[in-house]
């Protein structure tokens, strides 16, 4: 079993309203278990115009079909659109990747002149 990936959560959330089967389709899933993660997360799967839960659709109508394949949201978080081209991330995912970057090289730096402290320190015991 695949795990669900945030993109996919979005797309769920986004098109609800088209059904489980429709979903199932354009993710290429099965409907019961698009239908469980929906559940699981409390996203109500009612098909517009459905009564009593009777499908009215087999599958995406190739304007929507576009639609969730254009539906390009930030992979880090599935919440916003991509916005920064070069890295394929929202501004604030963006932003925190690089700040995370930014420390990394800092603890780096850190970890390096440690340890040049402490050869230093070894060579003057020695002599
Ligand atoms: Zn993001």
């Amino acid at each position: 079993m695949n795990p669900w990936t945030g993109r996919e959560y979005a797309i769920v959330k986004e098109y609800a309203h088209l059904g489980r089967h429709a979903l199932a389709a354009a993710l290429g899933r099965s409907p019961a278990s698009v239908a469980v993660f929906a559940s699981r997360h409390g996203i109500s799967l009612r098909v517009d115009g459905s009564k009593k839960g009777k499908r009215m659709r087999k599958g995406l109508d190739p304007r929507e079909k576009k639609a969730v394949e254009a539906n390009r949201l930030c992979p880090e978080c599935a919440r916003r659109p991509v916005e920064d081209r070069k890295s394929g991330l929202c501004h604030p995912c963006y932003q925190t990747r690089l700040a995370d970057a930014h420390r990394d090289f800092l603890e780096r730096e850190e970890a390096e002149k440690n340890l040049q402290s402490a050869r230093q320190e070894k060579h003057r015991a020695r002599s």
